[in-house]
């Protein structure tokens, strides 16, 4: 099928006199600092130069947030062989069974080398403990300090990071968008509040920006993942593709007032149990494998069993298990849960499905590479073929290190072999007429208000043909007046480029005239095996 078009309404967000802003040369550029940017800076030469810029702190990532843990095989009882069916069984149709062998292979040997870098895991009987998550067939999933595992493990990447001496780590810095000279990739506009606009001219781009969780009303996701990297490189000409396959945790903490929490799918592995709000456990309504069916099971029979019930919420039972094994366990979402007067071990736990996981992206090869020449891109920003139409529990984390990896070693090999120019390379664009974004009248935050109840309405858990469209016309419509300004700070930056990456999620929802993985479309209930291909997207 020939790609989807769309027309992002400018190629540069900002405009630029290449004269008055200062330059910066690198020989690898790493955009995001979770585990997939860090593991790539990692992987460079230390001849070379890195910069790794994030715009935020460096702890504050989607990785840094990780609970359940990291799958790979390790039982001697388990099999490559399994982690891998278990994989293309979740992705219904639409894995790159190639790249999920290659991933699958290297986890015990990329999870060690985590171990060797520091990252503690926890154990049983001095072995490395292993939990099951849903669509598992086999205890794989490697944690950390009960329920914190993102947090150990980038504990033990950044403070690598830190220690290598040939990577500059820049903090609070904005890329605002990709550098293109003749088709290449060569490097990126960045921002930071000290140093307003910098180019950084590198010989080699990785992009590793994360996810769009928060394009949505209910999400897990961190404020940073706001769908900048997706944004960026279609601007810049880049393929992007399965951009309707965003992944809902269908277990949400939801209390009125809360941030909304994860409770990972491992409290359900072990033996947690969901019932409605007459205390019925109905899983057995919609799968036979219970609490452990695949998540996008799980968050439509949520979604219906609420609408059933007409409850905002459903309830997560673990009072008939263990309490010690409970506080063991599951310390930070007892902690989280006592905050709110809630005891894990005697209270039901109300929760509802958010958006947690985004399994569309920039399209990647099995070297990390995307359609644009110097470019690479590793972990949630891409669609590498790994998660196929529905990601497995736990698989994420261990993509970031797979690709960021690949990543950082092709880019350092390329890199190696160039000599260094110290020169800006001409930017040809047609600078649009632009509104400036000063105008008071615009009120950023009403409108992100706005954007994430449209898509949490229109473009969520349940789609059709109807609300598509009216959530077409809504954003396009915000576009419209919003895209074109020019704004001097992240909030408006990011508002732009979760529109554009709304845009794109609803015309790819639009046109996958079916329901598989992720996506379940009720005026399409069935898969429709012609439809088992990626829907791809370039910008007009
Ligand atoms: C609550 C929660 C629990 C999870 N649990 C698990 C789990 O148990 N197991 C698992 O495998 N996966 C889990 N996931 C998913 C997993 O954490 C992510 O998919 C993975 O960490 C993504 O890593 P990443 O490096 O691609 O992106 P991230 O870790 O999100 O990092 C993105 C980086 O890009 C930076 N960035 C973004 N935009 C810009 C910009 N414009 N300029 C500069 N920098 C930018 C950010 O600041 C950040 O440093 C969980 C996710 C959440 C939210």
């Amino acid at each position: 099928m020939s790609p989807l078009t769309l027309t992002p309404k400018r190629r540069y967000l900002v405009r630029f006199n290449p004269k008055r802003i200062p330059h910066l040369f690198t020989d690898v550029l790493v955009i995001g600092a979770g585990i997939a940017g860090i593991r790539a800076a990692l992987e460079v030469d230390p001849r070379l130069s890195v910069v790794l810029a994030t715009k935020g702190r460096i702890a504050e990532s989607n990785s840094s947030y990780a609970q359940g843990g990291i799958a790979g095989v390790f039982d001697p009882l388990d099999d490559i062989a399994n982690h891998a069916a278990d994989t293309v069984a979740a992705g219904k149709g639409m894995c790159d069974g190639d790249v999920v062998e290659m991933v699958v292979r290297e986890a015990p040997e990329r999870i060690r080398e985590l171990m060797e870098m520091g990252a503690v895991f926890d154990q049983a009987d001095g072995e490395i403990a292993l939990t099951q998550e849903g669509g598992h067939s086999h205890r794989r999933v490697v944690h950390a300090l009960g329920d914190a595992t993102g947090k150990e493990i980038m504990r033990a990447l950044i403070d690598r990071v830190r220690h290598s001496a040939h990577s500059q780590l820049w903090d609070n810095t904005f890329t605002i968008d990709l550098l293109t000279h003749e088709g290449e990739c060569r490097g990126a506009l960045v921002w930071n509040p000290q140093h307003g606009k910098t180019f950084v001219w590198a010989k080699q781009t990785i992009l590793a920006t994360g996810g769009a969780g928060r394009l949505f009303r209910e999400t897990t996701n961190p404020d940073i993942a706001t769908a900048d990297g997706q944004a960026m490189a279609f601007r810049a000409g880049v393929e992007l593709r399965d951009m309707e396959f965003m992944q809902f945790h269908p277990t949400v903490l939801y209390i009125a007032g809360s941030s909304r929490h994860l409770i990972s799918e491992a409290v359900r592995g072990e033996g947690g149990i969901l019932r409605d709000s007459l205390g019925v456990r109905f899983m057995g309504d919609y799968s036979p494998k219970l609490e452990l069916a695949p998540r996008d099971e799980v968050s439509r029979a949520i979604t219906r069993q609420m609408e059933k019930t007409r409850h905002h919420c459903v309830y997560l039972d673990v009072t008939h298990l263990d309490k010690q094994m409970i506080a063991d366990r599951f310390p930070h979402i007892s902690q989280v849960c006592r905050e709110f007067g809630l005891d894990l071990t005697r209270d039901l736990i109300p929760v509802r499905p958010g958006a947690h996981y985004m399994i569309g992206g920039v399209t990647i090869d099995h070297h990390a590479r995307t359609t644009l020449p110097r470019l690479f891109a590793a972990g949630e920003v891409t669609s590498s073929g790994l998660h196929g139409a529905n990601r497995l529990a736990s698989n994420s984390l261990l993509e970031g290190l797979v690709f960021g990896l690949r990543a950082g070693k092709l880019a350092s090999d390329a890199a190696l072999a160039e000599p260094d120019r110290f020169s800006a390379w001409p930017l040809q664009f047609e600078p649009p007429p632009v509104v400036e974004g000063r105008d008071q009248t615009l009120n950023l935050g009403d409108l992100l208000n706005s954007l994430n109840s449209e898509m949490w309405r229109n473009v969520g858990i349940e789609r059709n043909a109807q609300g598509l469209e009216a959530a077409r016309q809504q954003v396009e419509f915000w576009d419209r007046y919003v895209g074109p300004r020019e704004f001097n700070e992240p909030q408006g930056w990011e508002l732009q480029n979760m529109l554009l990456a709304s845009r794109m999620m609803i015309a790819a929802a639009t046109a996958r005239k079916e329901t598989r993985g992720v996506h379940t479309r009720s005026d399409f209930p069935q898969s429709d095996p012609q439809q088992a291909d990626h829907i791809r997207m370039i910008a007009k």
